[in-house]
């Protein structure tokens, strides 16, 4: 599918309890470049839409990708002025200063991996484990209706979660 927040639903939710080991950044980062196939046999009118990026292997591929993209644009983005209001909290939130390279690591991996295990699930041209293998064993595993839902709840929960974890105060030797 064109890149959908709804990804980003399960993603929300595994940052709020893994925290500062996944980086949402690169999560997002990877969603993008993944769906950027999809996006580009839409344009040409082709079929399959979901091809290469959208198996294991591909989409693994991609995330390195986007680890090696992600860098530099990770280090762009933080070097923003955006003085104290909106912007930057809305930075702070997506590209946090504390990113370290496993977390950056663990964030294009885990997005890579559960972008083709969703659209498994929703897409009958996604073949997750080619070339190694044709079919798709996950498609419909739950209807679609019941997949938006997971993702949007568990996007809600894992965004309740994050914002309690900021406000909380802190204890003493937390990291
Ligand atoms: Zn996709």
């Amino acid at each position: 599918m064109p890149f959908t927040p709804l990804h980003l639903g399960p993603g929300v939710a595994l940052k709020s309890i893994i925290r500062s080991r996944m980086s949402l950044f690169f999560f997002v980062l990877v969603q993008i470049l993944i769906d950027l196939e999809t996006f580009f046999y839409m344009m040409q009118g082709a079929w399959p839409i979901h091809r290469f990026a959208h198996t294991l292997p591909g989409s693994t591929a991609v995330a390195f990708l986007a680890l090696l993209a992600g860098l530099p644009i990770y280090r762009w983005v933080r070097g923003l002025s955006l003085g104290t209001g909106r912007f930057q909290e809305a930075r702070d939130f997506l590209c946090k200063e504390n990113t370290t390279l496993t977390s950056a690591i663990s964030g294009v991996l885990i997005g890579a991996w559960s972008h083709v295990l969703l659209d498994s699930v929703m897409h009958s041209d996604v073949k997750p484990l080619a070339p190694f293998m044709e079919g798709n064993g996950l498609l419909y595993a739950i209807s679609i209706d019941h997949l938006h839902l997971l993702c949007i709840v568990s996007g809600m929960a894992g965004m309740l979660l994050l914002f309690w974890f900021k406000r909380r105060p802190k204890r003493i030797n937390e990291p």
